[in-house]
């Protein structure tokens, strides 16, 4: 076995003896609202490299997760780790809206350059919520208009504002009095549809709704269990927001940096979003975020006169600025968006060989995002369970839970890839 391309090794029991010995800290301390804690599930993890993760015990596993699709350029990259222990050294935290670094400014303008043409200004954030929050804002600024249509199924975090525009009820209901009806939701359309069937009920839906700023739009759902639109789709949506005088806001906090074979999932088609969301792999692991519109529309705001209307303590912070340009570096460097792309018919024939299980519903995805629908909630946990005691990573998505997501880091060897597919259908076979 080669030290670039380890599989997985375990040295004894999944979850081991000393993930047993952190367990009581987390259960006296920590809100019982965050982990599910069980005696087969999780393990606590100690380290991870490239596509692998190392837990206390020693254990090592395959990732098809990139951490809630984070990793995408690999755990760990030695470019990215270097990147930040420099920054750290100079400079760990500097005054976002007062003085700002040469880093933040190297990463404004790299942004400009990667994104779709014409989007320029941008918010910088933390979490995939607050990019959220600056895009509702902003588009509140821009039109005067304060509702917003969203999607079934949408997940576009969980803080208050951006939790308005979820479209999975179990999030929603128990604020849903504090939610009110700021945000009219549409039915997202199933890969089964045509993009003009879609669109003209997405019309409808939208049809006397004056009051609506913009529509938030997520290329292919994630965490409703990847459901990918028709193609056309999207475009017929921009087409459709012109003609409405409505902002189109595209959150590619999940699909972006390379995750669905091109560096955004809006490049496919060509579409210009007046807003693009984009987090998660954006700093590898180091939070960082960030709005990102059309100079047209992100000059609502009023020129800073000292005091900025929309900040926070960590705007711009210069040790996630560093991240996310060593790890804009190494997509391009090393053309794992093309990469996506390329390993995406591997994936695409053995996930869809699972269907002919009685477990497996069905698949989707595109590039290194999939979805593999199981027959219910109970199955997709009892997968991931299994696959995790055999070395492999999995996560239970989907609205109802019955989804597993396939989001591995896209330096994943092929060999890797393999091997984890592998394991997968072993765990579903035990199942079924
Ligand atoms: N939008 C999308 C599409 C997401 O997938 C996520 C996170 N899963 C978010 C927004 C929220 O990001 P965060 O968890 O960093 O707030």
């Amino acid at each position: 076995m080669s030290e670039d391309d380890p599989l997985e090794r375990l040295s004894g029991a999944v979850p081991g003896p000393r993930t047993a010995e952190h367990i009581p800290a987390l259960r006296a301390y920590e809100s019982q609202n965050v982990t599910h804690l069980a005696d087969d599930f999780p393990v606590f993890w100690e380290s991870a490299r490239g596509a692998t993760v190392v837990d206390v015990d020693g254990n090592r596993y395959l990732d098809l997760t990139a951490a809630f699709g984070v990793a995408n350029v690999g755990h760990a990259n030695p470019r990215v780790t270097a990147a930040v222990a420099d920054q750290a050294e100079r400079l760990m935290h500097g005054m976002g809206d007062v003085h700002p670094t040469a880093v933040r400014a190297r990463l404004l303008e790299r942004l400009a350059q990667i994104l779709p043409p014409g989007l320029k200004k941008t918010f910088l954030a933390t979490t995939g919520s607050e990019a959220v929050e600056a895009a509702l804002k902003t588009a509140t600024l821009a039109t005067g208009r304060s509702r917003f249509a969203s999607y079934r199924g949408a997940y576009h975090g969980l803080s208050l504002g951006a939790l308005t525009v979820c479209g999975i009820d179990k999030f929603r209901e128990p604020f849903a009095p504090a939610l009110g009806q700021r945000a009219l939701l549409l039915d997202y359309p199933g890969s089964d549809e045509t993009a003009d069937g879609a669109i003209a009920r997405t019309r409808a839906e939208l049809t006397g709704h004056t009051d609506v700023a913009a529509l938030l739009i997520e290329p292919i759902q994630g965490r409703a269990g990847c459901i990918v639109p028709p193609p056309g789709y999207l475009s017929a949506v921009r087409a459709l927001c012109d003609d409405l005088g409505i902002l189109m806001i595209v959150d590619e906090i999940y699909t972006g940096f390379g995750r669905t074979g091109t560096w955004f999932a809006v490049d496919r088609e060509g579409v210009l979003p007046d807003i693009i969301c984009i987090g998660k792999a954006m700093g590898s692991g180091f939070p960082i975020s960030a709005a990102v519109g059309r100079a047209e529309v992100m000059d609502a705001w009023p020129l800073s006169n000292g005091e900025a209307l929309h900040t926070s303590t960590y705007l711009g912070n210069p040790m996630g600025c560093a991240a996310a340009l060593a790890t804009i570096g190494e997509l391009a460097r090393r053309h794992l968006p093309a990469r996506a792309a390329a390993l995406e018919p591997f994936l695409r024939s053995r996930l869809n060989a699972l269907t002919s299980r009685r477990v497996v519903v069905g698949v989707r995805g595109r590039g290194l995002l999939w979805g593999v629908q199981l027959a219910n909630p109970g199955v997709a946990a009892a997968t991931v369970k299994r696959a995790l005691r055999a070395g492999l990573i999995l996560l239970q998505s989907g609205a109802a839970g019955d989804v597993i997501a396939i989001t591995p880091p896209l330096v994943i060897t092929e060999r890797q890839l393999a091997r984890a597919v592998e394991i997968l259908e072993a765990a579903i076979d035990a199942i079924e």
